[in-house]
């Protein structure tokens, strides 16, 4: 008897949660949510395999592949803010759940290999 007014009020007024996912919340500005790579600007440098905290990133310079293990990406934005080129960015809303161990992969042109210089040649009176 004690809780009937509670029990009368809440049942009464709107949900305080949303009705996810048909209802979806605004996205905040500057939220770090899924990441993309625009992979014609990928030099394969590696520097954001280097400085991921979670290790989820591999870049393959001579195949010119740039692949991440999406279940161990923490949204963290470190090699976002590492890309030189700035080829990756991050979009202000959450990927879609994933039902199984999923690894992206983005097929780019690797790097032509720079030629070796010719030694210098060697002056006569030496
Ligand atoms: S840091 Fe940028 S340019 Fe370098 S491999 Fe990663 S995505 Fe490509
Ligand atoms: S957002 Fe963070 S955890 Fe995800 S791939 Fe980039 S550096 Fe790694």
């Amino acid at each position: 008897m004690l809780f009937t007014p509670t029990v009368v009020k809440n049942l009464l007024k709107k949900p305080a949660t949303r009705n996810y996912p048909f209802v979806v919340r605004e996205p905040f500005p500057n939220f770090r949510g899924e990441l993309v790579i625009d992979i014609d600007k990928c030099i394969f440098c590696g520097m954001c395999s280097r400085k991921c905290p979670s290790q989820c990133i591999t870049v393959d310079k001579e195949k010119g592949t740039w692949s991440c293990d999406l279940h161990a990406c923490i949204s963290c934005g470190y090699c976002r803010d590492h890309c030189p080129t700035k080829c990756l960015t991050m979009k202000d809303t959450h990927r879609k759940p994933l039902t199984e161990r999923t690894v992206w992969v983005e097929q780019g042109t690797p790097p032509k290999p720079k030629k070796k210089k010719a030694p210098a040649e060697k002056k006569d009176d030496e």
